[in-house]
């Protein structure tokens, strides 16, 4: 990812908490749902308001958002409770609307970051403007998708900057509304270390009982803070009903964290560490060494089939190939998932390699 001017979060207005909270309703339905919410998240760490005034449905004919009309009441959430307010903007005209009721920080979600011409459409509508801006991942797992959101928000100018991790369309029923992918929001994070991160739970989660146990993970992995979606009365909600939980239970999930130290200022267990990763990096390095000796037989393999000429692919080898890895895995312990996953690369890498062979 380019080189990007990226703010501190301390540069926002917000008190430095662990986590930084922001809260609210999924969508803005009344004057009275959105003013009452504000006003019981008051007794929450909260620090940020949420309510989408525009809202991405899968389907139409179900609730779209009050629109400008609900900016309204957020200015009202922030002239009567002292929250910053933010929204979702999906278009430049959200953009100017947005920012013409005084919202303090946008986002961008993820139906829209997955879109160059829109990002860059609001990315024009903001130059020159200086707010923060947090964009959600795109809903498919691609990390150059999620940079090139904040590269084109970067050029235009803004440097208050924070990502949102809402979790990964994936086919099919899983456990999760979006497939987590951790590894996506550490790749981002590894690639700008000085961007903050956010998480939203409620978007990974689908439903209420498994926020606690992602904003924990969250909170184990470094995120510097939570979105989660609240309402005074979930069930009745008219977007997300079944993901969003009451203030008081927002409070209850920040409370029950543990917040477990980034550097864990004690020597022992420094050293304990230091020991087991030394551990881990010859391990990795043998692991290297046996892939690469690995793929020398492979290449001898190639070049007699090349001899021969036979297929590269004798699929019943295969076959015992994994069966064989499997049950040993299996044996130690290891899933099958996981064996599933290393063995097709090492064949898929293994094929590239014979395939090269037999075309030289
Ligand atoms: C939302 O935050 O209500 C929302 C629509 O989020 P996402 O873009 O993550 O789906
Ligand atoms: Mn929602």
């Amino acid at each position: 990812m380019n080189e990007i001017n990226i703010a501190p979060l301390s540069e926002w207005g917000l008190k430095p908490d662990r986590p930084l909270l922001i809260s609210g309703p999924c969508s803005a339905e009344t004057e009275e749902q959105v003013m009452e919410t504000a006003r019981q998240l008051k007794g929450t760490p909260t620090q940020i308001f949420r309510a989408g005034v525009w809202k991405p449905r899968t389907r139409p004919n179900t609730f779209e958002g009050i629109g400008v009309e609900a900016l309204k009441w957020l200015r009202r959430v922030k002239e009567e409770t002292g929250f910053l307010t933010t929204t979702e903007v999906a278009n430049a005209q959200h953009t100017y609307e947005a920012l013409k009721y005084g919202v303090d920080i946008l986002w961008i979600g993820a139906r829209t970051t997955v879109n160059p011409f829109t990002v860059q459409e609001i990315a024009n509508a903001l130059e020159g403007v200086d707010i923060p801006v947090m964009v959600k991942n795109p809903i498919n797992p691609d990390v150059e998708l999620w940079c090139g959101a904040f590269e084109r928000l970067s050029k235009v100018g803004i440097s208050r900057l924070a990502a949102i991790h809402r979790g990964f369309s994936s086919y099919g029923e899983t456990r999760y509304r979006n497939a987590p992918n951790w590894q996506l929001a550490i790749e981002l994070k590894r690639r700008q270390p000085n961007l903050p991160m956010f998480c939203d739970p409620s978007h990974i989660a689908g439903r209420a009982d498994l926020l606690q146990e992602i904003s924990q993970k969250a909170m184990d992995l470094n995120f510097e803070g939570l979105m989660i979606e609240s309402h005074i009365n979930p069930k009745e909600a008219w977007s997300d009903a079944k993901q969003q939980i009451t203030p008081k239970e927002v409070e209850a999930l920040v409370r029950n964290l543990t917040l477990r130290r980034m550097d864990p200022g004690n020597n022992g267990f420094l050293n304990q560490l230091e020991d087991l990763r030394l551990e881990i990096d010859r391990l990795d390095d043998e692991l290297m060494n046996i892939l690469d000796s690995r793929m020398k037989v492979v290449e001898k393999i190639g070049m007699c089939k090349k001899e021969n000429n036979v297929t590269i692919l004798q699929s019943g080898r295969w076959d015992k190939v994994l069966a064989q890895s499997t049950a040993a895995a299996k044996a130690k312990g290891l899933s099958e998932e996981f064996t599933m996953k290393v063995f097709s690369a090492i064949h898929q890498e293994s094929i590239n390699k014979q395939t090269k062979i037999m075309n030289e």
